[in-house]
């Protein structure tokens, strides 16, 4: 049976998100809230994307040769540069990324689509290509949001976008071990699906879930809502295929842990298309849950939130800690239950009465193989957040949570039309350090804001949970200025030096691409970039792999 973890839906419109019959929009009260908290209405003329046909294209440019060359290894129905394709190609899904196409700028699109249906096709692809000297845009869902999938063509005269979502098959499955092998175009829902009738999922769901696909989660290292459980995407990955100009890295899943030489298989996890192409990945998946349990707590302040959390992730085999673990600060907090309506008015008076003025909403999910075991979690962890002064409010929270965390993304598309900057960062530190660099990234987000004479609304929350610390997911709206793409790159900014100057990672789990390539050295050092270089050189010795991301430019 179809639910919202197996549910395909088409992809995404080109200039927005999601599944086009399926809009979400905010209801009047969250209208009234935006007014009051940052001056932006609904009312005026709103500014809709371009029509497809008013998107200024660069003519295509990629050489006869070329072309005919890579039509011969593909076929030249799976060779496509109409308008369409190449609009839907032209970007991922950042703020800037959208804003420029709503707008009508194309000129981030390639010159021509190319549809490979085998991995051998992947290879010769790119071995024509490094012969032509034609750059080569690694595409999978396109959900990216650091700019990944633009098409930059670096030093080259041409570039293809190399779409996998011919590569849909499911290679292996193997239960006995609990490993699959998955062709890297095949999307979240999809992966679900075909684990199912095994009794098995992956149990990652990246918010991107249902348009992102197995080759994007490794090309970038994501984490999903439940990685806190289940491990991020590098935690589950075991194997996997690469082509490259140079030829093709096999790393097959020989055993589930190995001494032999380092793991070349970190090369290809966060590699986001500048080393090679996925073409297959192996993965461990785990039994689908049979029982699941939910909890939503507040605590009196993030200091305690996260007092509590590092003490379950610490504890030696604690299994009360939740699969779902999302604790929000108390501007999130209230944003969520002030946007709740009645109910949440009514939780938020509760938590005053209860001594919790800044309360920080905490939301638990619990994923096991019985009810008994799942229960006995829940309640081990109830204990501590007693311990912590936390508030337990009705399981109701968590569940209403759980049935809109996929219609979020929607809503910024509305956001857009009505000029409202809708933007989301993250990072991770060390528990030492988390909550200065909370606050340091908070507050040079609204000082940035208070530069440009915009209010805004500035939030966060603690999202995924490891022994060693956690990651925090900012989320900032604002009204947009005359130029919107500006103004994004100030904020840009002004976050990523807080993070930077905090000694926190420059992503947790959007990747690198073209918008934290400027701190990527205040994080690995030159020499980590020199040797990522090198790496690029034995691979991709043409350099026409994603020009621009991930490795700097020469
Ligand atoms: C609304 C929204 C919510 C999101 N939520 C999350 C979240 O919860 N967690 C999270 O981690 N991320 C999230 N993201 C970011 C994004 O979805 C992830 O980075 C995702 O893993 C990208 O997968 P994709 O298939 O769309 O890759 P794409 O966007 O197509 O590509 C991403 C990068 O990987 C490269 N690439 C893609 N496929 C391959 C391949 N087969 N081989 C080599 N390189 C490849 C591309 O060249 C590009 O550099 C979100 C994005 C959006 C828009």
């Amino acid at each position: 049976m179809s639910d919202d973890l197996t549910r395909t839906i088409p992809r995404s419109i080109w200039h927005g998100w999601g599944d086009p019959a399926e809009r979400h929009t905010l209801p009047s009260h969250a209208w009234d809230f935006l007014e009051r908290e940052i001056g932006a209405g609904r009312l005026g003329e709103p500014d809709l994307p371009v029509a497809l046909d008013e998107v200024v294209l660069p003519e295509p440019a990629l050489p006869p040769a070329a072309r005919a060359a890579i039509e011969e290894v593909v076929g030249a129905p799976q060779v496509r540069d109409d308008r369409a394709t190449r609009v839907e190609h032209a970007g991922g899904k950042s703020f800037p990324d959208l804003v420029r196409i709503r707008r009508g700028d194309g000129s981030h699109a390639p010159d021509a689509v190319v549809f490979p249906g085998t991995p051998e096709e992947v290879q010769r692809v790119l071995e024509v290509c490094a012969a032509h000297e034609v750059a080569v845009v690694p595409f999978g869902g396109g959900t990216s949001v650091v700019g990944g999938v633009s098409a930059s063509r670096g030093r080259f005269a041409a570039v293809v976008t190399l779409d996998l979502r011919r590569l849909a098959a499911v290679t292996a499955l193997d239960p006995v071990s609990r490993i699959a092998t998955f062709q890297a175009g095949l999307r979240g829902p999809e992966v679900e699906d075909a684990l199912r009738p095994h009794g098995l999922t992956l149990g990652h769901y990246p918010q991107s879930h249902q348009e992102a696909t197995i080759g994007g989660y490794v090309a970038t290292r994501s984490a999903g809502q439940a990685s806190t459980g289940y491990g991020r995407a590098d935690e589950l990955v075991l194997g996997a295929r690469l082509a490259t100009p140079a030829g093709e890295l096999r790393l097959d899943a020989h055993a589930p842990a190995s001494a032999a030489a380092p793991r070349l298989l970190d090369l290809v996890v966060g590699s986001e298309g500048a080393l090679g192409v996925i073409t297959e990945a192996t993965v461990r998946v785990a039994a689908y849950p049979k029982a699941t349990a939910r909890g939503s707590w507040a605590f009196p302040s993030m200091d305690a939130a996260t007092a509590a959390l590092r003490e379950l992730a610490q504890h030696h085999g604690d299994a009360s800690l939740p699969d779902v673990c999302r604790v929000s600060d108390p501007s999130e907090t209230q944003v969520s239950l002030t946007l709740a309506g009645g109910i949440g008015g009514r939780l938020l008076s509760y938590l005053r009465r209860r001594g919790l003025t800044e309360p920080a909403l905490g939301i638990f999910l619990w994923e096991g193989d019985s009810r008994v075991r799942v229960e006995q979690r829940r309640l081990g962890f109830a204990s501590t957040m007693l311990r912590h002064g936390a508030v337990r409010l009705p399981a109701a929270v968590a569940a209403a949570w759980q049935r809109g965390r996929f219609s979020g993304p929607y809503l910024r598309d509305e956001l857009l039309d009505h000029r409202v900057l809708a933007e989301t960062l993250e990072t991770a530190t060390t528990w030492d350090r988390l909550l200065p660099t909370y606050e340091a990234v908070r507050d040079a987000l609204a000082a940035e804001f208070a530069a440009q004479g915009t209010p805004a609304v500035v939030q966060c929350h603690i999202s995924h949970v490891y022994a060693a610390g956690a990651s925090l997911y900012f989320t900032c709206v604002a009204r947009t200025l005359a130029d919107p793409i500006e103004q994004w790159v100030r904020v840009k900014r002004a976050a990523s030096g807080a993070i930077v100057a905090a000694g926190a990672t420059i992503t947790h789990h959007h990747a690198v691409g073209t918008d934290h390539l400027p701190w990527l050295g205040d994080e690995i050092g030159q020499l980590g970039l020199q040797v990522l270089r090198s790496v690029k050189d034995t691979l991709d010795p043409v350099g026409i792999l994603n020009p621009g991301k991930l490795v700097p430019l020469r």
